[in-house]
């Protein structure tokens, strides 16, 4: 039987945790589906990355208030996919910031990917009619832009192309606190359908330098010591150096995409197949690597249609 359709088939609801990881930082986690993170200033609130529909970011919303009456003033989304960013409306934020590589990619993608995303996995859309439409930040900056909070110091980086073109993290530098978005999961496979994955090792490498003590990924628990971002850092390096391997290898052999998908996802199972959504990223992150590897240096863009195409060819 072939399998159902990205994670159409996954039902399951998921625990939520909200951990502190200092005065200032909280990460809303669920097992492995899309982490916020929260960060609380002396004056205001930020959240990083929304969940996927108003309704889910209320959940957010409940518990920050059981910590802090502190305005939510910002929204970041590290960046464009519909499942981080399409809550956004609920926390009635000043400013929506984002990188101009992130506003861009919107600009070209934004309508198909909410598209795409809401069919590929539809228990992450709970109440998707309360969506507004797609989120436009307010406020784009290219490379690095702070925010003092009070005396909070935060910072948003753009350290290089990874899971998108646009990805941004958000470091408090005061605490070396990390909040990754995609760039960086733990205990759930990395999507790459959208990903550069001849830069993605290197940005990583740039997040290992700062050296974090604690780090919020995209998905999967908070990082709570250096040793579990170390561990965090180098699971999802090794993941993407190892996939891109071996598809550049099927490659080099001249074997077609439904052979090299086949021999990735039977070589990388014994090591990754317990992450979360691997059977769901697998087929999406190969296409991509064989894409890179060939002749679209640049990631095209997923429809709903070109979704269950390329399902059907290497899972029908
Ligand atoms: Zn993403």
């Amino acid at each position: 039987m072939s399998k159902a359709f990205a994670s159409q088939a996954d039902l399951q609801e998921k625990k939520v945790s909200f951990t502190r990881l200092s005065d200032n930082a909280y990460a809303y986690t669920a097992e492995g589906d899309p982490n916020t993170g929260v960060v609380i200033g002396d004056d205001a609130v930020m959240v990083i990355d929304t969940q996927a529909t108003p309704v889910m970011a209320q959940d957010v919303i409940r518990r920050i208030r059981e910590v802090t009456d502190k305005p939510i003033k910002y929204v970041v989304m590290s960046h464009y996919h519909a499942v981080r960013v399409l809550g956004a409306s609920a926390y009635g934020a000043q400013q929506v910031i984002a990188s101009q590589d992130t506003y861009d990619l919107i600009v070209e993608r934004g309508a198909q990917d909410m598209k795409s995303e809401i069919e590929r996995f539809p228990r992450l859309f709970r109440s998707v009619e309360t969506i507004p439409g797609l989120t436009w930040p307010t406020l784009t900056f290219t490379g690095k832009m702070t925010l003092w909070l009070g005396k909070l110091e935060v910072q948003l980086l753009q350290l290089g192309r990874g899971h998108t073109k646009g990805d941004t993290v958000v470091w408090l530098p005061q605490q070396k606190i990390l909040f990754s978005g995609d760039l960086v999961e733990y205990g759930a496979t990395p999507y790459a359908g959208d990903a550069y994955f001849q830069d993605w090792p290197t940005t990583l490498d740039k997040l290992s330098v700062l050296q974090p003590v604690a780090l919020v990924p995209g998905r999967g628990d908070a990082l709570t010591t250096p040793q579990l971002v170390r561990d965090g850092l180098a699971g999802t390096k090794s993941f993407i150096s190892e996939l891109y391997a071996s598809v550049k290898a099927g490659a080099a052999t001249g074997k077609n995409l439904n052979a090299i998908y086949k021999d990735t996802h039977a070589a990388l199972k014994p090591k990754y197949g317990q992450w979360v959504i691997y059977d769901h990223c697998m087929p999406f992150d190969v296409t991509r690597a064989l894409d890179e590897a060939t002749q679209h240096p640049d990631p095209r863009i997923w429809t709903a249609e070109r979704d269950k195409a390329m399902w059907e060819s290497l899972e029908g």
